[in-house]
Parts: C-alpha cells; sequence; structure tokens
C-alpha cells in the first residue's frame, strides 16, 4: 500500500523521502525498513492510528542506524543530549540520537514521530500508539526469522499491547542468554509492560 502525503510530516512525498532513505542505508536494511512500513500501516490500520503518521515514522526509524559512532558522539554534544548516551553504542544511538539526525536532515520536526523513532529498540514505560506500533512493527516485519516470530505475529493481530509485552520479555531473555549489557530504560519497559508495574 502506498500512502499519499498530505500532512507534511515529510516535506515531500512519500517516493522522495523513500530514495532518500535507500541512499543511507545497505539493501538489506533498506528492505528492512519497507516490510517495517508494511506491517506498520496494518497495525496502524488496527488501531486507529493515522497511516501518514505510521508510514514516515516507521521508514525513518532506522534512518540512522549506518552512521559512524564519531557522527553520533557529535551530535550529542550538539544537541547537548544526555553525555551518558556517550557511554553507550549503536544500538541506542540509531534512535535516540538519530531522532535529531533526522530532524536535521530530513526536517521531520514531528515530535510523536520523533519519539517513536527513539524509543523503538528499547521501548519506554509510557508508549503511545504510534510509538507501540513502531516497536512492534519493527520486531515482526515480514523479513524477520527467528524462533517467535510467528507467535509475535499472531499476538499483534490480535493486540498491540500484549505484542509489546511479548517482544519485550522476548529481547530481554535473548539478550541476557547472551550476557549482553542491559541498556537501563529496558528493564523499565520491561517492569512496566511484562510485570505491571
Ligand atoms: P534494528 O535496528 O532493526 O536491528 O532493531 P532494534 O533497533 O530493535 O535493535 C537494534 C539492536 O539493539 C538489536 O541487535 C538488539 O538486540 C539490540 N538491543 C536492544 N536492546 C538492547 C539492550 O538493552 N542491550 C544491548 N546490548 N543490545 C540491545
Ligand atoms: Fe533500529
Ligand atoms: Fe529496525
Amino acid at each position: 500500500m502506498e500512502v499519499a502525503y498530505n500532512k507534511h510530516y515529510y516535506a515531500g512525498s512519500r517516493q522522495e523521502l523513500v530514495a532518500k532513505i535507500a541512499a543511507e542505508l545497505s539493501d538489506f536494511r533498506f528492505r528492512h525498513v519497507l516490510g517495517v512500513e508494511k506491517a506498520a500501516l496494518e497495525l496502524a490500520q488496527n488501531n486507529g492510528v493515522d497511516l501518514e503518521l505510521a508510514s514516515v515514522a516507521a521508514l525513518v526509524h532506522d534512518y540512522a542506524k549506518e552512521k559512524s559512532d564519531q557522527e553520533f558522539l557529535a551530535m550529542i554534544d550538539a544537541c547537548q543530549l544526555d553525555s551518558d548516551l556517550k557511554n553507550w553504542s549503536n544500538f541506542i544511538w540509531h534512535g535516540v540520537v538519530g531522532a535529531e539526525i533526522i530532524r536535521q536532515e530530513l526536517g521531520i520536526e514531528d515530535e510523536a514521530i520523533l519519539n517513536a523513532v527513539r524509543r523503538h529498540t528499547v521501548g519506554a514505560v509510557n508508549m503511545t500508539r504510534l510509538d507501540q506500533i513502531v516497536y512492534v512493527a519493527d520486531y515482526i516485519e515480514e523479513n524477520r526469522d527467528f524462533p517467535g516470530v510467528k507467535t509475535a505475529r499472531a499476538i499483534a493481530k490480535n493486540d498491540l499491547k500484549e505484542a509489546v509485552a511479548f517482544e519485550t520479555s522476548h529481547t530481554l531473555a535473548h539478550l541476557i542468554a547472551n550476557e549482553k549489557t542491559i541498556y537501563p530504560a529496558a528493564i523499565s519497559t520491561y517492569n512496566a509492560w511484562v510485570c505491571g508495574r
């Protein structure tokens, strides 16, 4: 489905936005982004979220993923973001710092879109429906293939919040099984969405 852009979240057409994103990303990641848009549009339709908002947020969510560490570190300084971010890496920067890069390079100023980008990797205690859609679409899009993805897709068809909880729980379990550092906000997301506290 191709959404017509007329609300000016982005100054150009969808096709122009897609071209800018394609120029920033490897073929592999560009395909992922198109898959996230498709999944996000379905979720938006089922959950009463504006399709243009979902399309733009999904298309830009990994816009900054292939930027260099130097670029992220410079942006943290330039935008005076929390300096603790410097202790982390691409996995957290491409969303939280990526939102500022998207604002600068794509001229997207809508905070609902930028927040969905900021929250797409580790979620947040409070997530709007748009945030939930991008978070879940990123996990279930058609190119993803991992144990549990079919269950995640089935849950997402019926209950968006339940899908957020499933994804949060499984991602955290996976990170722990692989002895990865857990970003503190990921634990807050887990407590709020999986344990209800
Ligand atoms: P992608 O950008 O489409 O690959 O997906 P995400 O933005 O959801 O995740 C980016 C990467 O961050 C994935 O490899 C996740 O496993 C990883 N990740 C998510 N949360 C954490 C965390 O708390 N700690 C660590 N170390 N990695 C994480
Ligand atoms: Fe991402
Ligand atoms: Fe992604």
